[in-house]
């Protein structure tokens, strides 16, 4: 099957509205002269307080803004209650969203996230009808010691644990070793396309072959307009979650123009 494929900014702790706003509307006026079929899946996850002010840019006027999805960077798995500081998928939906960024590494690393919590989130996401963007990756000492594919494998299956095939199938699965992240050390694509064949096949093992050949899975990792062709050229990488370089909406569109060039139905 041939899986169309994402490109997705996160934007971490940066941007304020006007800035959101402002990046957005450039990527806005670069995608209104394709078609949806010609693009790639277009995700952009900007802080919190900024979904609304990039939101009131979106229309229904054909002039492309409805091409590009936001995520929120996060979700809390109940709907509501006592749990100050988090925000729901419920209201994530509610913003506009739809698409959650979970287990992302500074998440794990700075916020204590364990596989447990990413679990729940996953499942809360899919049932409140959005699409989790599941995050792994190995840091630098685990790949030194010949521990990547295990510890990523169960990473893999903690998340994916007790969620149905069909909605494995729609999730997507964003593989950004953490030495890549914010480091300009990118993965050679080989080895992050090894990788990505490997999780699809921990994929195949605990949901099937079918949700295996489905899901997105993605490569993240200082992803760059000049390294991204290379990277879509591989035969498991189905697009980016891409940091630095979404924050400027001139480096995001190359990146998506660059997409097409070798990935789309341009
Ligand atoms: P960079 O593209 O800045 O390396 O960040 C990658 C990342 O963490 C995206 O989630």
């Amino acid at each position: 099957m041939s899986r169309k494929p994402i490109i997705a900014g996160n934007w971490k702790m940066n941007l304020c509205q006007s800035e959101a706003k402002s990046v957005f509307e450039g990527v806005k006026n670069f995608v209104k002269d394709y078609s949806a079929q010609e693009l790639p899946t277009i995700v952009i996850a900007p802080v919190f307080t900024s979904i609304a002010a990039v939101e009131s840019v979106k229309c229904d006027c054909g002039c492309g803004c409805n091409k590009i999805s936001i995520a929120g960077q996060n979700c809390h798995w109940e709907n509501s209650g006592a749990f100050t500081g988090e925000i729901s998928v419920e209201m994530l939906k509610d913003a506009g969203c739809d698409y959650v960024i979970i287990g992302h590494s500074e998440r794990r690393q700075y916020f204590s996230e364990t596989d447990e919590m990413i679990n729940k989130k996953a499942k809360a996401i899919l049932a409140g009808g959005l699409i989790p963007i599941i995050c792994c990756g190995e840091t630098l000492e685990q790949r030194e010691a010949g521990e990547t594919d295990a510890w990523i494998a169960g990473q893999i299956k903690a998340a994916l644990e007790g969620i149905s095939s069909e909605d494995v199938a729609k999730s997507v699965i964003a593989y950004e070793p953490i030495w890549a992240i914010g480091t300009g050390k990118t993965c050679d694509s080989d080895e992050a396309n090894r990788v990505i064949a490997m999780i699809r096949n921990v994929v195949s093992e605990v949901s099937g072959a079918e949700a295996a050949d489905s899901i997105r899975i993605l490569y993240g990792g200082s992803v760059k307009p000049a390294t991204i062709e290379e990277q879509m050229s591989k035969s498991d990488i189905d697009g980016a979650l891409i940091g630095g370089a979404s924050l400027k909406a001139d480096s995001l569109n190359e990146i998506i123009a660059n997409t097409m060039k070798v990935a789309c139905n341009a």
